[in-house]
């Protein structure tokens, strides 16, 4: 019997060491119960248990590789998940499944993976977000194109960063990372710049940054405000570019290496106020700026940027110069007031006005006639100072200085406390500060009360002589009114007596009554004597007058007297008189006769008793002319005749500017007369050629009819009409005769005007209570048109005349008007008003708009019948116009309608 079957396998070695590997089926014979034998198959197998082997190995690889990589798939950081897409029958993606989640995927999105594995999407997104998701993931589930995409959760406020891709069809995995403080940090770094942004552009001072080529990358708003250039043309230009027009402290250019971003650059030092000034071609001045600047170094240590700050100190810079200028202004003006005050007498004065004290100089208190203990030490002291009545005046013309409305010259008078009045002019500057506001005032006064009181003289004496100049002209005046001086020629006559004086010596001297000099002004040897001596003490004075008096009183024409005056001197006179009266003197001037000349000592004694200076008396003594008497009575004979032909020159030349004066009067009047004639003439004609034609046409008609009347042919009824058109008629003739009369009375200004005082308003309601009842007949509107402002207007006028302008006027507007409105108003003008009368009828071409105010002017005398008139209504309306003192005028289009206005001045 055969025995059991063994399998088993072996592994051998072969004598060079390598291993094999057999497997044997090996039966074991027995028999009678011994084993008998073996039979079997061995077979090398080496190869299919090396195969074996190699397989377990790559089991235990794979098991150790899936176990790492679930280690790693949760121990990753970034979250990861693995979904399928599940699409609708159209292949569009409808949804997602979530497959599976690592760690991160919880921690980050804050779930549990129990709860998502297995879902759809749907079941935890809100259908936009699905939508949302869908889009990226379907693409990428679909198209195996990887996609990176970023979210927010706003659950967690967090950030992420991911990328979908597609490991195999209609799958897709997501990892994604928690970007969180990134995205953060990226925000808050934007914001800072935004910030400092913000900061930089609305800085005050101006920045600038520029490159390591000088160039500029960046300017704030109030950098390209200081330098007057826009964004763009700044943007890129470079400090070496010498069209900046910088200028140095000295107002020299600046050369381009001091450009402060230059000197940064070259020295890589900070800048630290660094004054510069830039011309503005726009503004026309130099803007000054103080910088600073520094440089910003790569991290190689070369230079970057250059950052330059500025700021406009303008206005600092010129009120330093202002003040220089003003403190220059001040020694300057000091100076000039020390030297004209010196030589001009004048007061200087100087005001504080911020601490409001006043100085003066001595001359001032002399000028005030004040004193140093009742100084107020403000401006007071001027104040107080001044006349009552010219008080007000001085101090606005003050304040009009400070104002800066005019500059301060001015003249006042001032009253002292002893009463004395004098005429002061004052002058001053103002010193303000930069704002202009008045700091100082720094003036001068200086007396001028002589010249005032020598022009009030003058002033006086020209009215005096032109007032004369007007009686002796005047056909009434009486010459016996008129002074010699206005009657001679004093100017002729003293340059006569200029020569006579330097060919004989003597003296001509002409003293009207009132003992004024007229002829024998120029300085002589006489007038020494007298003026400097005799007239100039009252005792001596005295006697001089005495002397006078002896000489002339009563002397009749044609003769001359001599006489030996009290101060011991010889003086001759004869009278000069004009139409009968005896205006004045004609004298030699003081000598003494030849052989009779008093001795000095009588002259000394004078001298001592009047308390002259004897020396210069002695001296003009010695001056006085010595003649002899013949020689005198030969002089006074040419003097009497002188004096006989100064009269009747003067006298026939008074007559003759009488005669010519009234000549002219009467021609003038002559002149007028005429014209006024041929005026007369003129309306007169005008007057009767108008009425003829104007008066005919109604007559013919009253006596055509009136004849009619008694026409037995006729019915009683027709002559019933017949005397309804000759009572029209008539009424047409006395309303055209009145006008003619009117208006000729207007014409030849016969016409009373009776003034009184009456409210415009009233005028206007009148007139509307009489014209709108005729304008709504014809259906028009009649308007009343009061400036509310102006209700209680009144003016002063005749009513009644002004009532009958208005009744012309506003009877045209309504008879030339088929539709529309007539208004009537009136608006302010200076002194007075402007009445209106507008309608909206046919109006007036321009053409006509002069010669309708003519009488008997119509536009189109066919239209008289249809409209009515005789064309004398503007005509009586304008005269009575300029009557009451006004104009009137129109303005006008034909079909547009016409304003008539006329102006009534308040009185
Ligand atoms: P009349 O009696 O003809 O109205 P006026 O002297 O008052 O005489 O006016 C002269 C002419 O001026 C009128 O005939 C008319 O042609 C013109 N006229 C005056 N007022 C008006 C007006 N408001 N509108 C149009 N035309 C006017």
């Amino acid at each position: 019997m055969n025995g059991k079957l063994v399998d088993f396998v072996g592994e051998g070695k072969r004598k060079d060491g390598s291993t094999f590997w057999v497997s044997m089926n090996i039966r074991i014979m027995h028999q009678n119960g011994k084993v008998s034998g073996t039979e079997g198959i061995v077979r090398d197998i080496t190869e299919r248990k090396l195969a074996e082997k190699e397989i377990v190995w790559a089991k235990d690889q794979a098991e150790e590789s899936e176990r790492k990589y679930h280690e790693l798939f949760n121990e990753m950081i970034d979250g990861f998940a693995y979904h399928e897409i599940i699409l609708d029958n159209a292949g569009n993606p409808t949804d997602y499944i979530i497959l599976e989640v690592n760690k991160a995927y919880e921690k980050h999105l804050n779930v549990q993976g129990v709860n998502v594995v297995g879902q759809k999407a749907s079941t935890f997104l809100s259908d936009e977000e699905l939508q949302h998701w869908l889009e990226i993931f379907g693409a990428v589930a679909i198209s195996g194109q990887s996609s990176n995409y970023r979210m927010y959760s706003p659950k967690d406020q967090k950030y992420f960063e991911g990328k979908a891709y597609c490991p195999e069809k209609g799958k897709f995995a997501i990892t994604f990372s928690d970007v969180t403080e990134k995205e953060l940090a990226e925000k808050s770094l934007i914001e800072k710049e935004k910030e400092y942004r913000t900061l930089v552009e609305n800085l005050s001072a101006g920045l600038v940054v520029h490159d390591a080529s000088s160039a500029i990358t960046f300017a704030n708003i109030a950098a390209s405000q200081i330098l007057g250039l826009t964004d763009d043309q700044l943007t890129g230009r470079s400090a070496i570019d010498p069209t900046w027009n910088f200028r140095k402290e000295d107002l020299s250019i600046m050369p381009v290496a001091d450009y402060p971003a230059n000197i940064v650059l070259d020295t890589g030092e900070p800048l630290k106020d660094y004054i510069l000034g830039i011309y503005r071609p726009d503004l026309g001045y130099i803007v000054w700026v103080i910088c600073n600047g520094y440089p910003v170094f790569d991290s190689s240590g070369k230079i970057n940027n250059v950052v330059i700050t500025f700021v406009d100190i303008t206005r600092r810079k010129n009120a330093e110069q202002e003040v220089i200028r003003a403190k220059g202004m001040i020694e300057e003006s000091e100076y000039r007031l020390k030297l004209a005050t010196a030589s001009g007498k004048l007061g200087i004065w100087d005001w504080n006005l911020v601490e409001n004290t006043m100085i003066w100089d001595e001359r001032m208190f002399e000028l005030y006639g004040t004193t140093h203990d009742t100084f107020p030490n403000n401006i007071d002291a001027w104040i107080n100072g001044l006349h009552p009545d010219d008080k007000q005046m001085a101090i606005d013309a003050c304040n009009a200085a400070l104002n800066g409305e005019k500059d301060f010259n001015t003249s006042f008078r001032v009253l002292h406390p002893d009463g004395k009045i004098l005429h002061l002019k004052a002058d001053g500057s103002i010193i303000r500060d930069i704002d202009g506001k008045p700091l100082r005032m720094i003036g001068i006064n200086k007396d001028i009360t002589e010249t005032k009181q020598a022009e009030e003289a003058l002033l006086e004496s020209e009215k005096r002589i032109q007032k004369k100049l007007n009686n002796l002209l005047s056909p009434e005046s009486d010459i016996s009114e008129l002074a010699l001086e206005d009657i001679i020629d004093t100017d002729v006559i003293q340059s006569l007596a200029e020569d006579f004086f330097r060919i004989t010596n003597i003296p001509i001297v002409i003293i009207d009554l009132e003992g004024k000099v007229l002829v024998g002004k120029s300085d002589s040897f006489w007038k020494d004597i007298c003026l400097k001596f005799h007239r100039a003490h009252p005792e001596t004075l005295a006697n001089c007058i005495e002397c006078d008096t002896v000489l002339t009183k009563g002397t009749p024409k044609g003769i001359f007297k001599s006489y030996l005056c009290k101060n011991n001197l010889w003086d001759n006179a004869t009278p000069i008189i004009i139409g009968g009266r005896h205006l004045g003197n004609l004298f030699t001037g003081q000598f003494f006769y030849e052989g009779e000349k008093p001795d000095d000592e009588i002259f000394r004694e004078q001298a001592v008793r009047y308390g002259f200076d004897e020396k210069s008396y002695m001296e003009a003594v010695g001056r006085v002319p010595i003649y002899s008497r013949e020689f005198i009575n030969n002089v006074m004979a040419f003097f009497i005749k002188l004096s006989n032909m100064i009269s009747s020159l003067s006298h026939t030349n008074i007559v003759l500017a009488k005669v010519l004066e009234q000549h002219k009067q009467t021609e003038k009047e002559l002149i007028k007369a005429k014209e006024r004639a041929e005026e007369g003439d003129r309306l007169k004609s005008a007057f009767l050629a108008n009425m003829s034609h104007e008066i005919r046409t109604p007559l013919n008609s009253i006596i055509g009819f009136s004849e009619l009347l008694n026409d037995p042919d006729y019915e009683p009824e027709q002559k019933t009409e017949f005397t309804k058109t000759i009572a029209q008629n008539g009424t047409n003739l006395l309303v055209i005769i009145n006008d003619i009369m009117d208006l000729s009375m207007l014409e030849a200004r016969q016409v009373k005007i009776r003034k009184e005082q009456f409210a415009v308003k009233g005028l206007l309601s009148d007139l509307e209570n009489e014209f709108s009842t005729k304008a709504h007949k014809k259906e028009l509107k009649f308007i009343v048109n009061i400036p509310a402002t102006l209700e209680n207007k009144t003016i002063e006028s005749d009513y009644y005349r002004l009532r009958q302008v208005f009744n012309n006027l506003i009877g045209n507007s309504i008879k030339f008007t088929n539709k529309g409105v007539i208004e009537i108003g009136f608006l302010p003008i200076d002194k007075g008003v402007e009445f209106y009368i507008k309608d909206t009828g046919i109006g007036i071409a321009s053409e006509f708009h002069e010669e309708i105010f003519e009488r008997f002017r119509q536009v189109d005398e066919t239209r008289t019948r249809k409209y009515g008139g005789n064309g004398l209504g503007l005509s009586i309306s304008k005269n009575l116009v300029e009557v009451l003192g006004g104009k009137i005028r129109i303005e006008s289009e034909p079909g547009k309608g016409s304003i008539f206005y006329f102006t009534i001045s308040d009185n």
